[in-house]
């Protein structure tokens, strides 16, 4: 694993030494913030930075750890001097920036899970034997993720747990024998002070129903040192794994990576660190236009999660939240990718699914090899059997206005010095007109429909999925050798059947130099 891939030595650029850069209490003071202080660090426009601003100002705040700032590289949009250098846009600068495309393109709602309706105090619940404790508000976060479902909680500030809600929510748990599993989140609970952390788990553990306790944490990622030796020891002193005896509940800690740029040594120590204490990781991704709509991106992130000691347990269909409209992958796009994964290591195979919109919990979306390939066709909407067999209507993608969508996309396109947003290509799929954008820098997927709110779909866009991959491409994409030195042989097929080669090894060692079962 590479320290910072093509990175460098980060704290440098930063003007700080090593020691410093892993002080997680100077990371947490020297959160980016400013789109000027950022422009200092990487390369941006002066209408990168006024676009950026005005993302902020209309309600989308930024919060960057300079570790997390570093990972986007030097030049994270790609532009110089105003005009497209690339094609690509670094994953991390789209989960952490405001763009445009926030304010742009503002449809979708508030609240998607509909946490106001479904909670008893900090307590949010849409199963029977589980709930998730909002233990903060995400102004606790030491980054605000520019796709987050909680976006209408981060006001810009740090606030501390709300202590009435939070212990109502405590007593709906305990009074409610059925609830096996309690997700303590809502921010990012490792965030959370060591005396509130604390006082959350003393509390949960002395419940007798609770078995298990997950902890919601994106530190791994974003901010890797606040993953500390202090705080992972309290945790345990509650843990059954951590060897609090077998009564107490077992712990076990959920992050979320969405690119393999988040993968890096220091995130790897921070894993280490927990698993140490004999807690289990699992990571929740979140399928995301730019980021990692993408077999070979998605593929990397999958494996590297797993050879990290990570289960990538979900990706999930991103939220229908508020100013996300330009972030969100078709469902026919997400299945095409995610179906390219069988053949990978199967414990790096993750369950594709969607958290439906009202709190009607998850469907899962994994296609299955049965019945041939599958056309990976477009459609408006899906009927969506949830786990207690209400069907729901669901419709992935957001609507736009037509006006809207025209200007959103010239500003998108001055904001990355790149015209081929604006060239698009005419298709139709299942009846819809549907445009193509040739640009990969930015092509979201939105319906747009007519100015005069008559409902009308025009056209939808960026639709189309991709097509399924002959063995060979997927596997070049996934980076194995087709003539690797192990093989010792030239210009022959990736082997899945090992009677179909002989490796040089066998031919040119003695049976002697094989040391042999003891
Ligand atoms: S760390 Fe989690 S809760 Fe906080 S902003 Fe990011 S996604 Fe939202």
């Amino acid at each position: 694993m590479d320290y910072y891939e093509g990175i460098g030595q980060p704290w440098e650029m930063f003007g700080v030494d090593e020691a410093t850069w892993r002080n997680p209490n100077w990371q947490t003071g020297h959160s980016i913030r400013d789109p000027k202080l950022l422009s200092l660090y990487v390369d941006l426009e002066d209408a990168q930075v006024e676009m950026i601003g005005r993302a902020i100002k209309s309600g989308k705040p930024m919060k960057i750890p300079p570790y997390y700032a570093a990972l986007m590289g030097s030049n994270p949009t790609g532009v110089i001097a105003g005009k497209s250098v690339s094609d690509d846009v670094s994953g991390v600068f789209v989960q952490s920036v405001p763009t445009p495309a926030y304010y742009l393109f503002k449809a979708g709602v508030p609240d998607p899970m509909s946490e106001g309706t479904r909670s008893a105090g900090a307590a949010y619940q849409r199963y029977v034997d589980r709930v998730a404790l909002m233990s903060s508000p995400s102004g606790i976060c030491h980054m605000y993720c520019g796709h987050c479902q909680r976006g209408k909680d981060m006001n810009g500030f740090d606030a501390g747990v709300q202590s009435d809600t939070l212990d109502e929510g405590i007593e709906y748990i305990r009074e409610n024998s059925n609830v096996k599993e309690v997700l303590v989140t809502g921010g990012d609970a490792l965030a959370l002070s060591y005396g509130n952390l604390r006082y959350i788990l003393n509390e949960l553990s002395g419940i007798d129903h609770v078995e298990s306790i997950r902890i919601a944490s994106r530190l791994p990622v974003t901010h890797p040192f606040a993953v500390t030796e202090e705080k992972l020891d309290m945790i345990a002193e509650y843990s059954k794994n951590g060897g609090a005896g077998r009564d107490a509940p077992n712990i076990y800690v959920a992050t979320h990576a969405n690119s393999p740029e988040e993968l890096t040594a220091d995130m790897q120590d921070a894993i280490t660190r927990i698993r140490k204490r004999g807690f289990d990781v699992r990571n929740q991704t979140v399928l995301l236009k730019g980021v990692n709509d993408d077999f070979g991106k998605l593929s990397k992130l999958c494996t590297g999660l797993h050879h990290m000691g990570v289960n990538p347990r979900y990706i999930f269909q991103c939220h229908k939240v508020e100013g996300l409209t330009a972030d969100i992958v078709p469902i026919n796009v997400g299945q095409a990718i995610v179906s390219e994964l069988r053949g990978q290591e199967g414990s790096s195979i993750p369950v594709y699914a969607v958290n439906m919109t009202g709190g009607g919990g998850k469907v899962v979306l994994t296609p299955s090899g049965d019945g041939g390939i599958p056309d990976f066709g477009y459609r408006l909407s899906r009927d969506m059997r949830t786990w207690d067999n209400n069907v729901m209507k669901y419709e992935e993608l957001l609507r736009v206005r037509e006006s809207d969508y025209e200007n959103g996309m010239r500003e998108m396109a001055r904001f990355y010095g790149d015209e081929s947003i604006l060239d698009y290509s005419a298709g139709d799929a299942g009846g819809l007109k549907v445009r193509e954008t040739s640009s990969r820098k930015f092509r979201p997927s939105m319906i747009v429909v007519d100015d005069a709110d008559t409902g009308k779909v025009l056209y939808v866009t960026n639709v189309t999925a991709p097509d399924v991959m002959e063995a060979d491409e997927k596997l070049d994409k996934m980076g194995f050798y087709r003539n690797g030195p192990e093989l010792g042989i030239d210009g022959q097929p990736y082997v899945t059947n090992p009677s179909e080669f002989t490796p040089q090894s066998i031919l040119v060692r003695a049976p002697k130099d094989y040391g042999g079962l003891q």
